[in-house]
């Protein structure tokens, strides 16, 4: 198949969606059903994340791995998996990396992870930074996986220096990944002039912005509080007094991410948009149908579908 990588050179108003790896088998069964409705919308790629400890319980249904790998087969979704190198072995990413290539996935989000102690001593022949795994993929897989790095647009919260962040971001790019995901952010200039900051000291990949659609009150304090970013006053404002109200945040979320990705759109920088689902499917599709970018004409058949189809032909 057409890898990630050209599809997102050549197209544009394309998105891609990004789930978690639920807890509970139950979970992971209502993800699958949850994909495969939302895959009917057209996702140029579906994201699974990463635990911060690895892959753990790596042969259950749950872990990133086989949800990642049931993505792909099952629900014939190309999939992009997430992964972390910080306080790995290269055996450890080494067996990850065999595991996600048996299972058929081509692309892989090279992450550093985070770190509980920015003061950490290096460690020499192994992982310290997300453009270490991105030359270890290279050095052993070669081509065989199209690599995404993260970018900041508000800087990464352990470098005080937004530019130096920026140089770094620059070396995971020379080191060989092919795009960019950023995190997500509240206000579409700041996304435009990080495209601009990139462009200025010769990035040149695709760059795909990250967008959180702000859904309750709880998650998003929670997942700001995660990625060390403050919620600008005027989005604070406005949730404040609904803040107990989960169906009108979810509203203002959808008109506010609205908004913004229709600037984003028109700024002529952008070809596609990278949603940070929370593994919910009704913010996500709304906004993508209001952007005119959710494929709502024919529903795609699972492979499976197809297949018990012709069977019942013969
Ligand atoms: P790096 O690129 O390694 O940068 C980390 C910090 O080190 C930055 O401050 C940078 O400026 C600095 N730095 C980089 N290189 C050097 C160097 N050579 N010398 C000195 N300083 C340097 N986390 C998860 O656990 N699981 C996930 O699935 C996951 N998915 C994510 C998806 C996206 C799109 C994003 C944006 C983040 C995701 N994260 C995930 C969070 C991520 O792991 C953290 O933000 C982590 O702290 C940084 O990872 P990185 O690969 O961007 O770091």
């Amino acid at each position: 198949s057409e890898r990630i990588k050209s599809r997102i050179a050549s197209r544009d108003n394309f998105f891609s969606l990004e789930f978690f790896p639920p807890r509970t088998e139950q979970g992971a069964s209502n993800l699958i059903g949850r994909l495969d409705r939302m895959g009917g919308g057209g996702p140029l790629f579906i994201d699974i994340t990463w635990h911060p400890a690895g892959d753990p319980g790596g042969d259950k249904i749950t872990s990133s791995t086989k949800i990642a790998g049931t993505v792909l087969t099952y629900c014939g979704l190309e999939t992009m998996l997430h992964m972390t190198c910080i306080n790995q072995s290269t055996d450890t990413m080494l067996k990850h990396l065999e595991k996600t290539k048996n299972l058929g996935i081509r692309n892989i989000l090279a992450l550093r992870g985070d770190c509980e102690d920015e003061n950490r001593p290096l460690n020499d022949d192994g992982f310290n930074y997300g453009v270490d795994l991105v030359k270890f993929i290279r050095k052993h897989y070669g081509q065989y996986f199209t690599i995404c790095v993260a970018g900041y647009p508000n800087g990464h919260p352990d470098n005080p220096s937004y530019k130096n962040d920026l140089h770094y971001l620059k070396e995971k790019v020379d080191a060989g990944a092919d795009f960019i995901i950023t995190q997500l952010f509240f206000k579409a200039n700041d996304f435009l002039q990080f495209v601009d900051d990139c462009r200025d000291i010769g990035i040149v990949c695709p760059i795909i912005p990250g967008i959180f659609p702000i859904q309750t009150n709880r998650s998003l304090v929670q997942l700001t509080k995660l990625s060390k970013l403050d919620i600008p006053e005027e989005v604070a404002n406005v949730i404040e007094p609904i803040k107990e109200n989960d169906a009108a945040i979810r509203k203002f979320g959808i008109d506010f991410a609205t908004d913004m990705c229709r600037t984003l759109l028109n700024s002529g920088k952008v070809h596609g948009l990278h949603m940070y689902t929370l593994n919910l499917e009704t913010a996500t599709a709304q906004i993508l149908k209001n952007l005119g970018l959710w494929c709502t004409e024919v529903a795609r058949p699972l492979p499976w579908r197809a297949s018990g189809k012709l069977e019942r032909k013969s």
